[in-house]
């Protein structure tokens, strides 16, 4: 590389010498007949080089002065600055690492005002350096300096008193630059490294302070402006000099037009434009990303992140909107999350109301920050057991008081509906049966399913946080619980999020402000990048999603009009205990948006409730942004069918089901059971008495279609006063056990009474319980005045202790059925 330059520079020097010493060819010649300088001529030449090349081994170049410490810059996706951060050097410095991103009208005014001869000079211009040393002893002072571009960015990297010595120093350094440097990088060096006064460098910088504006917009005026800046920073910045900032802009406009470069019309309207004297703040957009960006990526001067500059001040703009008349009622904060639900790359990420907002920390993060998600997870769990099949939308769920070792869950409204449809659960967020449901999904469950999924929050034991994971007992970020929902939209893929583009060199876009490149940075990203993994099935997303997008929606009723259009949305909202948080996410194929809302420190306020706070701002957010013409709903998969089940129990019909509704199922996944609440029931029509297959012989007998539950929910129904149609007991005589047969109890015996002892602890005057069951169950319940005693496999012995009084005990086997008796005991 450096003999390629070597090579050019000699060219180039040879054609100065040749071309602008013409003149004295002449004289030239002369002098060259002479054998001494022959010698001297020839040894020079051929020593030069190898001076130089000695040189520049003891005096390397500081090649890295030439890139100072630099602004952070963040980016939106399509390129406009988000935010500028201050360098370390304190500095506002934006590198630009190529010239095409230097502002063309700019680069023709340096080059025209400043050095010409720039792309034909070796870094010494001989020419310009004869003229200065006339102009100087003509006048008997320094009035110019000869300097190129290549000798001023010397001089730029190491500055010095302007003395004869540092004079031919600095053409040392131009040589070396030119020997190393393209001509485009020297000029892209000049134009990053240029001061522009006080603490601005660059043309960049320069360029957005002075006139609030990336280079690609500068007029002529204000590029003529930039060309003229660096000459002398304190005296022709345009904030405190305007008038002669205006003047120096003259001097390049003229030599321009003297030039040709630019017409007579250009002139005049560049001479036209103000110099305004207003000094602008560097971009402030996105702070709380840009930030987070600048932690992330410390060593990139610039940064392309993913936010869309529309989505993110849109959200901005509804997120205060919505939370300044909530600020009366306590509530100070909030934040929004939107994300790409292909790419998973982060379009809008606001952190607070107001990052200025000192009293209420408006500088923290929401969208990172750990909080409660309430019943935000709950989703997943109807996620996992749909994918394996266990539940379909409308299968039944107990709802029924439970207690899991002294873990007592309630809904909201601390009622208890008996039994519930997985939808109904879902959609009305009841906590008793996704506590149910989590139980049994046993150990692969929710927790090992968040694990996967790559919560960072989730850092304790499963044993933890228990059974009450699924009702917030674990906490989550904004962000990852945006990119949880982000898997439902997705098919069921799990995949990081993105905050930033990469900056790979074949990768990375070229930046081209004001052009938008996320058409084909999009297509990048799917096809490429499209890592991750499958946690749900694409059936079982499908049919969730489906059941998320039937929740009324908070808006629907307010304001008809502005959501008429509004496309199918799935989402849920949550509520973190104590009300703390409020939440809401929503997501449809394209888009997944997370809304949180709270305050910072973490006290609760009764106003912070998912559906009531956080709900709104989605929605509102939702028809800000969404594309409406191109909205659009999933697909049903093949594998998802839908099916005629029973209206009661949500399994597959039989033929005894009365009433029967449509269903989702997945094929080959979902149960094929069939109704097992609706039963014939065999009847003696003298004595009204049950029949089994044995007694039903010789007797004349009808049939009935009784509902048989299980043993929580028939005791709850029983509780509650629920009129449920008893089954008639089995004939007494018959030994025969029905298959499904009720439970025959075998001890105590019928109508015995048991007579307390005294003396005797009671202990030891204990009753044994025992029933005999059909060989299929597994399972049986003992109850006494329908409060549970005993639990255990069919086999156990069970001793109960005795206490005074009419009881009325109560043996339910594992599939619902039961038989009582009364049990008198006397003291
Ligand atoms: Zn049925
Ligand atoms: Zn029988």
């Amino acid at each position: 590389m450096a003999i390629v330059h070597f090579a050019r520079f000699f060219t180039l020097a040879g054609y100065y010498f040749t071309i602008d010493f013409s003149q004295y060819r002449k004289v030239l010649l002369e002098q060259i007949k002479r054998m001494k300088r022959k010698v001297l001529w020839g040894s020079l030449l051929l020593f030069l080089p190898i001076g130089v090349l000695l040189l520049n081994s003891v005096y390397p170049l500081p090649v890295e002065k030439l890139k100072p410490p630099s602004s952070t810059m963040i980016l939106d996706r399509k390129g406009e600055i988000l935010r500028v951060f201050l360098s370390e050097n304190d500095t506002w410095q934006i590198d630009e690492p190529l010239l095409d991103q230097i502002s063309p009208k700019l680069q023709s005014a340096v080059l025209v005002y400043e050095d010409r001869w720039f792309y034909q000079h070796p870094g010494i211009n001989p020419l310009s350096i004869i003229q200065a040393l006339i102009t100087n002893i003509r006048s008997g002072r320094i009035l110019r300096g000869g300097s190129t571009i290549t000798m001023q960015l010397a001089r730029m990297i190491e500055p010095k008193e302007r003395t004869v010595m540092n004079k031919l120093i600095e053409m040392f350094r131009a040589v070396q630059i030119e020997i190393r440097f393209s001509k485009d990088e020297i000029l892209t060096y000049y134009l990053n490294i240029a001061p522009y006064g006080g603490n601005i460098v660059g043309s960049t910088a320069a360029s957005l302070i002075y006139f609030n504006k990336s280079q690609s917009h500068l007029s002529l005026g204000e590029a003529s402006l930039l060309a003229a800046i660096p000459n002398s920073p304190t005296h022709l910045r345009p904030d405190i000099n305007p008038t002669m900032a205006k003047e120096a802009r003259t001097k390049v406009l003229r030599r321009m037009l003297t030039r040709r470069i630019i017409s007579d019309q250009a002139f005049y309207e560049a001479m036209g434009e103000p110099v305004s004297s207003k000094r602008h703040r560097m971009p402030f957009n996105a702070p709380h990303v840009s930030r987070l960006l600048k932690q992330y990526y410390p060593n990139r001067d610039q940064i392309y992140s993913t936010i869309d500059s529309y989505m993110q001040n849109r959200s901005e703009q509804i997120l205060r909107q919505y939370l300044a008349p909530l600020q009366k009622q306590d509530i100070s904060n909030g934040s929004v999350v939107i994300m790409d639900a292909k790419t998973r790359e982060v379009l809008t990420m606001v952190g607070s109301y107001d990052f200025f907002d000192r009293k209420n920390h408006g500088q923290v993060n929401g969208a990172v920050a750990s909080r409660s998600p309430g019943s935000a997870l709950k989703p997943f769990i109807y996620g996992i057991a749909l994918n394996r099949g266990l539940v379909t939308p409308e299968s039944l769920l107990n709802d029924v008081p439970v207690d899991y070792s002294g873990y007592r869950p309630v809904n909201y409204d601390r009622q208890n509906r008996g039994y519930v449809t997985v939808r109904e659960a879902l959609t009305e967020s009841l906590n008793v049966p996704a506590i149910n449901l989590c139980a049994k999904l046993g150990d692969n469950g929710i927790y090992s399913f968040l694990k996967q999924a790559g919560l960072t929050t989730l850092d304790k034991s499963k044993m933890h946080y228990g059974l009450s994971l699924i009702l917030g007992s674990a906490e989550v970020r904004l962000i990852e619980l945006t990119n949880l929902y982000a898997s439902l939209a997705d098919c069921g893929r799990i995949a990081d999020y993105k905050l930033a583009k990469p900056q790979n060199k074949n990768d990375m876009p070229k930046r081209k402000r004001g052009e938008c490149f996320e058409s084909s940075q999009r297509s990048w990203d799917n096809q490429k990048h499209r890592t991750g993994k499958q946690i749900f099935s694409q059936e079982a997303s499908f049919i969730l999603s489906e059941i998320l997008s039937d929740v009324r929606r908070p808006d629907l009723a307010s304001s008809f009009e502005a959501t008429a259009n509004l496309p199918k949305v799935a989402w849920k909202t949550g509520t973190s205990y104590g009300h703390r948080d409020a939440w809401s996410i929503g997501y449809t194929p394209d888009l997944v948006i997370g809304v949180w809302v709270g305050n910072f420190d973490g006290h609760g306020t009764a106003g912070l409730v998912g559906s009531e706070v956080a709900a709104p701002i989605l929605f509102a957010i939702f028809n800000a942004v969404i594309e409406r013409n191109n909205a659009r709903w999933f697909d049903r998969p093949n594998q998802v069918q839908t099916r005629r089940v029973c209206a009661l129990s949500g399994m597959p019909k039989s033929g005894f089901c009365p009433k029967t509704k449509m269903d989702f199922y997945i094929t080959g996944v979902s149960s094929p059971d069939i109704c097992s609440t609706h039963k014939p029931v065999q009847i003696d029509n003298q004595t009204g008495m049950r029949l089994c297959s044995y007694c039903r012989l010789g007797r004349t007998y009808h049939e009935e279609i009784f509902e048989e539950w299980n043993p929580e929910i028939a005791t709850w129904l029983n509780r509650s006063g629920y009129m449920i149609a008893k089954i008639p007991q089995h004939t007494p005589d018959c030994n025969g056990i029905i298959s499904g047969s009720v439970p025959i109890i075998k001890s105590p015996s019928s109508g015995t009474v048991h007579q307390i002892r005294s003396g005797i602890p009671l202990e030891y005057q204990k009753i044994l319980l025992e029933a005999s069951v059909s060989n299929r169950i597994k399972q049986i319940f003992w109850f006494l005045n329908g409060e549970l005693v005993f639990r255990g496999n069919p086999s156990q012995k069970f001793f109960l202790e005795p206490i005074a009084g009419e009881h009325m005990l109560t043996c339910v086997d594992g599939e619902g059925k039961s038989a009582s008796q009364t049990l008198t005991i006397l003291d």
